[in-house]
């Protein structure tokens, strides 16, 4: 017996799952055999190839979450090897540039360390064979050979199982939930630096090894330090989705002057070397935070599920990707064990899946109410609650 199965997406959810698969594949390249199945699972990937888009900013994976993951494909050695645990570091400003908290981690302290994206993804992708180039653009359950995929070029491949991996804008969820992404109200720029630690020795000291978070009356700047002496710096305020067409900037924050203006007017007031995060960054991106409802739950379809931001996107407060990566590697170890009877192994793990990220999709939509408040004492408070003493 043969079970064919695509995962579309090759983020932390798709490529965590893959490989995890992979690692149950005595027969080759992305096949899993028991003694009478044989499974093989193939990575559909949107994207030309890996470097086709500069990566979001790194990630701290958490014991228990991102690291377990990691530890059932076998690469939690690697990921320890590469990553960064001084980048646990946070410091918090007012928005006169008081500390207010300078947290480091303890030596040793491997909780939450931070990897890039690109260095996460190629971890990941090891011996994997993904078939970049392939969008998906719908995916029909229950025809006669299975579940039908289309592409954006026209192809047409059918599989017993599709894993939506395909993030907050899914093609894949309309297949087994009619929900979309709504607007949270909290808007984000995001810019960055570039070899900070020559080229912004004092910016460089104000962030610190890890980051840097300044909270004021609804709105917030936060540096990351990501390798190699790049910074990510967010801009997150509360705004209508469409602010930057209101005040007459264009749709893709092209005009780096322009949005440069903007931005300093809305954080006008606070200390001059807060205010260099965003005086010399480069080029804007506008990344508005949507969220799908916080018990996204769908009616199982044979032949169909969701993981990660497709099934349960909720506001970037350090989980998603942990998550993302948790759901790939459990629905994989779960095939692995059972792979006869697919549409129970899955049936099983929406249970899960569902359980764990309302939990989460609670925690941080409060979070980010508290982040982005009109007291920025709240903000002080979230992160008083989560950072050991
Ligand atoms: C600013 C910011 C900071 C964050 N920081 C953290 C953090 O520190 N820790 C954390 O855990 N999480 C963090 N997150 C959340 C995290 O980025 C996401 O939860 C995570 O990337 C979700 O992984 P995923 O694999 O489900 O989806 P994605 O990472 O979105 O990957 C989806 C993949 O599918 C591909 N794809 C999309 N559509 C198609 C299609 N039609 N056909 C084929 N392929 C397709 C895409 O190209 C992409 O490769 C942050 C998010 C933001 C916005």
């Amino acid at each position: 017996m043969r079970q064919r199965i695509a995962v579309v997406g090759g983020g932390p959810a798709g490529l965590t799952f893959a490989r995890v698969l992979h690692r149950n594949a005595p027969s080759g390249a992305g096949a899993a055999t028991t003694a009478d199945v044989t499974v093989t699972v193939t990575v559909l990937e949107r994207d030309p190839g890996p470097d086709a888009r500069p990566p979001g900013g790194a990630l701290d994976l958490h014991e228990g979450m991102g690291q377990l993951a990691l530890e059932k494909a076998g690469l939690l050695a690697e990921y320890h090897a590469l990553s960064r645990p001084e980048g646990q570091a946070m410091r918090i400003l007012d928005p006169a540039g008081n500390v207010l908290r300078d947290w480091r981690p303890r030596p040793g302290d491997l909780a939450n360390p931070e990897i890039d994206r690109g260095q996460l993804r190629d971890l990941l992708l090891g011996p994997l064979d993904v078939r970049w180039g392939r969008g998906v653009t719908r995916v029909v359950p229950g025809t006669e050979d299975g579940v039908l995929v289309e592409f954006a070029d026209g192809r047409q491949e059918t599989y017993d199982l599709v894993v939506g991996a395909d993030g907050a804008w899914s093609r894949v969820r309309p297949a087994v939930s009619p929900v979309t992404p709504h607007y949270t109200g909290v808007a984000s720029i995001e810019t960055s630096l570039d070899d900070v630690d020559h080229r912004h020795p004092d910016l460089a000291r104000l962030i610190g090894d890890g980051s840097v978070a300044v909270y004021g009356p609804n709105r917030s700047l936060v540096a990351q330090r990501n390798s190699g002496g790049h910074v990510k710096v967010y801009a997150k305020f509360r705004a209508p989705l469409d602010w930057h067409t209101q005040l007459g900037l264009d749709a893709d924050l092209s005009d780096t002057e322009a949005v440069r203006s903007v931005l300093l007017e809305l954080f006008d007031g606070w200390a001059a070397p807060v205010l260099d995060l965003l005086r010399r960054g480069t080029a804007f991106a506008h990344r508005p935070f949507h969220v799908l409802p916080v018990s996204h739950t769908w009616t199982h379809v044979p032949g169909v599920t969701l993981v990660g931001d497709a099934a349960h996107l909720m506001p970037p407060l350090g989980v998603g990707a942990n998550l993302a990566m948790l759901d790939g590697a459990e629905l994989a170890e779960s095939i692995a064990a059972a792979p006869e009877d697919l549409d129970a192994t899955v049936r099983a793990f929406e249970q899960r899946m569902w359980t764990r990220a309302a939990k989460w999709a609670h925690i941080t939509t409060e979070g980010l109410n508290r982040l982005v408040s009109p007291d920025p004492a709240e903000a002080i408070a979230v992160f008083d609650e989560v950072q050991p003493a």
